[in-house]
């Protein structure tokens, strides 16, 4: 499924390199601190033209969608709509880096067969779905984009949760934990999770697996910045560089 093309890492690194420049003026001071430390450079980052392409497709995955809105703000903001524009800007990101990507809907839709019998099987026919994409691709890394939200309203701050089946999902769950605290929450102390039976795509997938909850939307402050294009691009360009420099380690 991968073709041979000695220049595809090269191409990557050129691609994030260029992107960070990109981005510079969307994200300020991210960006700023990302020209200095996080850019892989071929003296250490595995990521040179003489490697074998990267046999990784990151796997992005927008929570929810259809029928199924996910939670929502106070001011009726919808978490599936949140999480397929951070999913296509991530998208985006990837694939000028050079990384394939697969993203499980691109549309406002639940993934299930129409013609078959799903009445009150909806959601389990969706995950489903998005499980067998993701086992049908090779190499697979995935990502699962959500919001979050709590009855008590002074929550807030992106939280990542892995899959214990897969030694990569912790790394690179922390790796995304890590990346989120040094570019846009400086005060975030939240830590990885191992996720449970409860999230079955993390429960059921065997490759490098994460499900990234995002922010509250019951938390006023942070749903009104997930209200803007701005904040959004900046959580999708932290999750492209915490996948950069995951692959980037692991390609090594
Ligand atoms: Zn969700």
């Amino acid at each position: 499924m991968f073709k041979k093309n000695p220049s595809f890492s090269l191409h990557a690194v050129a691609g994030f390199v260029l992107l960070c420049g990109a981005f510079a003026a969307i994200l300020g001071g991210i960006a700023g601190e990302l020209s200095s430390t996080a850019i892989p450079t071929d003296g250490g980052s595995g990521l040179d033209a003489g490697k074998e392409p990267l046999p990784y497709t990151v796997v992005i995955d927008a929570g929810h969608g259809g029928e199924d809105g996910g939670t929502q703000s106070a001011a009726g903001l919808e978490e599936k709509t949140v999480n397929l524009e951070i999913a296509r800007m991530l998208d985006t990101m990837l694939r000028t880096a050079g990384i394939p990507t697969v993203m499980t809907r691109t549309e406002d839709i639940l993934l299930y067969d129409r013609n078959a019998n799903y009445k009150g099987h909806k959601k389990m026919l969706d995950l489903a779905a998005r499980r067998q994409i993701a086992e049908k691709t090779e190499g697979a890394i995935f990502i699962s984009i959500h919001m979050n939200a709590f009855p008590e309203e002074k929550y807030r701050g992106l939280q990542v949760f892995y899959s214990p089946h897969d030694t990569q999902s912790q790394a690179l769950a922390q790796t995304v934990q890590a990346e989120t605290k040094r570019l846009l929450q400086p005060d975030n102390q939240r830590k990885i999770k191992k996720a449970t039976s409860s999230i079955y795509l993390l429960d059921r997938l065997h490759c490098p697996a994460i499900l990234i909850e995002c922010g509250f939307l019951s938390n006023s402050k942070e749903a009104a910045l997930l209200e803007t294009e701005e904040y959004r691009q900046q959580l999708a360009f932290v999750l492209f560089c915490a996948v950069m420099s995951h692959i980037s380690e692991y390609n090594a």
